[in-house]
């Protein structure tokens, strides 16, 4: 049986196979949520659920979309909000 404080199930169990062939039993933190827009609350598309140290072995590319506002606002908010400013713009120019 494995020590005491492994028994715990806030930790995850994640299979691996070792080089060897072996397969072993590892134990790690559990994920966090996702990622919410801060408009509406969704979970964002295109962002990684990994701890802190796994998401700062990413290239940056793979941790958000590349767009204004990606890993901030879901896409229909973020459209949502581009055709207010549009409209805006429109209004202040006549
Ligand atoms: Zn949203």
């Amino acid at each position: 049986m494995v020590r005491p404080a492994l028994r715990s199930r806030s930790l995850r169990r994640v299979h691996r196979r070792t080089p060897g062939g072996r397969n072993v039993v590892h134990y790690e933190r559990r994920r966090p949520g996702p990622a919410r827009c801060a408009r509406c609350g969704r979970p964002l598309n295109g962002v990684p659920r990994l701890r802190p140290s796994k998401l700062r072995a990413l290239p940056k590319t793979a941790k958000r979309p590349e767009r204004p506002y990606g890993g901030v606002l879901c896409a229909a908010c973020l459209a949502e909000l581009l055709r207010e400013q549009i409209r805006r713009m429109a209004s202040a120019s006549q």
